[in-house]
């Protein structure tokens, strides 16, 4: 984990390149308080959206793009990936009326625009694309990953940017993990053809692992499996540094994931 000032942030070094630059917050660093203490990045949970604004900000200034260009999504747990140019900078970056409507995935290759989304367990997925400097990211609670949402923007970086899965790193953020994943009987059935990896029953309750599934979808597609990388902390395990909303009932805070192409190479 790495600290700016205060804010503190995983980064991964396997998207450590210097035309890029990504985070996976934590609840550290902020202004909100309460059950959103302190780093609250959602602006649809309660919290005072003038405090998520601050908390955008200064999010936007330890990494260093511009707040007023950033780009999120509406995310419904759906399979929609929208490729963001120019056209939508700033699109829900400080409000959350103007974020691109229905919208679990984002994808760009323009500089500057930072790609943020928003979670509180579900898994947070940033894309690159090292030949052809494009990015991604997407949204995937057990919803999204059924819906192959981290396939679909793949697959839009695919059809917008000629990637090839073969040359792209991806990485898979904080989310709540096996350990305190319990799911109902449907949503296991649902996972069950992805087999005991990713679903199993254990001491009475089925629990799912929302990374393995998101990381063999990433296989499945062509992305090299020592090019993944999974930051292995579990939301709900750590209520000092997570925002959970299994753990927390609902009531609690966003994390983001940020991804950009940097405007200027460092
Ligand atoms: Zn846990």
């Amino acid at each position: 984990m790495n600290d700016y000032r205060g804010v503190q942030l995983f980064q991964a070094s396997l998207l450590d390149f210097p035309w890029l630059q990504h985070g996976f917050s934590t609840r550290l660093g902020g202004v909100s308080e309460g059950v959103y203490a302190t780093l609250n990045l959602g602006f649809r949970v309660g919290d005072l959206p003038e405090r998520v604004a601050v908390n955008r900000k200064r999010l936007a200034e330890v990494l260093g793009y511009d707040p007023e260009r950033a780009v999120a999504g509406q995310q419904v747990h759906g399979d929609e990936v929208a490729l963001v140019t120019a056209r939508e900078a700033g699109a829900g970056a400080l409000e959350p009326e103007t974020a691109l409507p229905a919208t679990d995935g984002l994808v760009t290759s323009t500089p500057g625009l930072a790609l943020a989304a928003f979670f509180a367990d579900c898994v947070p997925v940033v894309l690159a694309d090292t030949r052809r400097r494009a990015v991604g990211i997407a949204h995937a609670g057990w919803r999204g990953t059924l819906k192959l949402i981290t396939g679909k923007a793949l697959a839009r970086m695919s059809m917008a940017f000629n990637t090839n899965p073969a040359e792209c790193v991806a990485v898979l953020g904080p989310a709540i993990g096996p350990c305190c994943y319990t799911v109902g009987g449907q949503v296991a059935e649902a996972f069950l053809p992805w087999g005991d990896r990713v679903v199993r029953r254990d001491g009475g309750v089925w629990r799912v692992d929302l990374w393995e599934a998101n990381r063999r979808v990433l296989v499945a597609a062509g992305v090299p499996r020592g090019s993944i990388g999974v930051v292995k902390v579990c939301t709900a395990c750590h209520p000092e540094l997570m925002f959970s909303h299994r753990r927390d009932g609902g009531k609690t805070g966003r994390m983001a994931a940020v991804a950009a192409i940097r405007s200027k190479e460092l």
